[in-house]
């Protein structure tokens, strides 16, 4: 029997999702279940939104979460090199056995062309996905081009019509039109592999038995399945895990909910709490019960248990469970330990230091001012802000504004943060410091504290975004139809 081996295959450009702890757990879950393997897999190709210090805070915080990998770029194994782009020679080699089997071509339309052809199609109302047909150009002209040396991409054949049928483990027999699938690039014009391409390949090399993941790779499913036809390999089972929602049922996004695991850390949340929780996302415990741990969940695990309604991500809930592993799991010494994992250690309380050392006579006078690294929402509300003297709305823009702003800024530091504040006080026609003032508020709970700028920087860029939503909150909110008279004014800013 061969071995169950799943992955969790994140792609580094952002704060740690959520989304991707609650992936791995079940992947972690299903392998262990099955006396198998879990595996961790970079999926770098987009080299312009990767970083490295994505990667890490992946790692890190998954580590922190207690879901260990048997095999990853960190701790290596057998499969390596586990990040796509050390893998470069092994997907071009694979493309060009597509090529050689008559499966893939070369295009070498330009953007132009193909924003032309796009353009037509929509003026005479043809919707279907572009195919090897509407691609390829007259066989004298790809010569030439051929020979000029002009740019290309390897793209898969795809049939023009019929029906993929994909099995999936939790929904059945899923039917998909193949007139909806496009022929997918395989290989970009600089050789770089697309998602679909290092995905398939990665998989089958890496010996991948079971793919669970989220539901919106769904329609990628059919390219797969093709791919893993051409090559002639087995195609690992299917398993597409509902996504998680924000409590109005939408999908949970960061614009809603803190979607980062730093926030949650940074918070104050345990991490068995918050890996319980993400357990309890569709799935549940023969006897129902909320609280367990992950080894209990790897030992009652079974995927035929995930119920497909959107399970609600819902931070009062997950507070709820969080007191019951305080109060019910830590004695004294256990709650100091989480403590001082938490916040109270050398690292943390070091870069606290340079903030209140030129305001302390005391040493009792560094609980008043430090107070805000070690809360969660400062104590706040619309009075706070008196001493403002903007205008509400104008308030709640500079406020909003300032949010999906700080949405972009990495690496997140004061480097970065600066200009984005400089500019937004343009804007808002306002003087560094009068623009800060109320961000001093919404971020320090009061108007006399350590510097505002430093503040963001140490609390991390989802509490920060967190205490200005709190803010926003506190004075009133902003209504749908503000928000979209906000969204076109930012936009234009843009
Ligand atoms: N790199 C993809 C992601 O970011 C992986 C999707 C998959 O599991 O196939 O989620």
């Amino acid at each position: 029997m061969t071995t169950v081996r799943t992955r969790i295959a994140p792609s580094p450009t952002g704060d740690p999702h959520v989304g991707t702890a609650y992936v791995a757990l079940f992947n972690l879950c299903f392998a262990r279940q099955h006396g198998g393997q879990f595996i961790l897999r970079i999926e770098d190709t987009d080299r312009q939104r990767s970083t490295a210090e994505s990667e890490h805070m992946i790692l890190d915080s998954l580590r922190w979460l207690g879901l260990e990998w048997d095999e990853g770029p960190d701790v290596g194994g057998p499969h390596g090199p586990y990040r796509q782009s050390e893998r470069g020679d092994i997907y071009a080699r694979h493309a060009q056995q597509l090529l050689d089997a008559g499966h893939a071509f070369k295009c070498y339309r330009t953007s132009e062309e193909l924003n032309e052809l796009r353009e037509s199609r929509k003026a005479e109302g043809v919707h279907g996905a572009l195919k090897p047909k509407d691609l390829v150009l007259p066989q004298e002209e790809i010569e030439r081009r051929e020979t000029e040396g002009w740019p290309y991409v390897i793209r898969m054949k795809v049939p023009e019509e019929g029906v993929c049928v994909i099995e999936d483990m939790l929904r059945g027999s899923i039917e998909v039109d193949w007139t909806q699938v496009d022929a997918q690039i395989l290989l970009k014009s600089d050789g770089m592999p697309t998602y679909h391409m290092a995905n398939v390949v990665d998989d089958h090399l890496m010996g991948i038995t079971h793919v669970l993941r989220g539901e919106e790779w769904i329609n990628s499913a059919p390219k797969h399945r093709l791919l893993y036809e051409y090559f002639d390999w087995q195609m690992p089972a299917l398993c597409h895990l509902p996504l998680l929602r924000n409590p109005d049922k939408t999908k949970l996004s960061k614009r809603k909910n803190p979607t980062s695991i730093n926030y949650y850390r940074r918070m104050g949340f345990l991490p068995q709490a918050l890996t319980n929780y993400l357990g309890r996302m569709g799935w549940s415990m023969p006897d129902e019960r909320e609280k367990f741990s992950l080894e209990e969940m790897m030992t009652h695990f079974d995927i035929q248990r995930v119920s497909l309604g959107g399970p609600v991500f819902d931070l009062e809930k997950l507070t709820w469970l969080n007191g019951l592993y305080i109060r019910e799991d830590l004695d004294d010494k256990g709650l100091l330990h989480a403590l001082r994992e938490w916040a109270f250690n050398e690292e943390y309380v070091s870069q606290i230091l340079p903030q209140v050392r030129p305001r302390i006579e005391t040493l009792s006078d560094v609980a008043p001012l430090a107070g805000h690294f070690f809360s969660g929402m400062p104590t706040i509300d619309e009075h706070s802000f008196d001493s403002v003297s903007l205008e509400r709305e104008k308030l709640l823009k500079l406020l909003q504004f300032l949010v999906w702003r700080l949405e972009r800024v990495s690496p997140w530091d004061k480097d970065s943060l600066l200009p984005e504040v400089k500019q937004l006080g343009d804007y808002f026609e306002l003087k560094m410091k009068a623009f800060l003032a109320p961000v001093f508020i919404a971020i320090t709970g009061s108007t006399t504290s350590t510097s505002v700028m430093d503040a963001m920087v140490i609390l991390g860029s989802d509490m920060t975004r967190a205490r200005l939503r709190h803010a926003i909150m506190v004075l009133g909110g902003i209504s749908k139809k503000q928000t979209k008279a906000f969204e076109k004014a930012f936009r234009e800013l843009e």
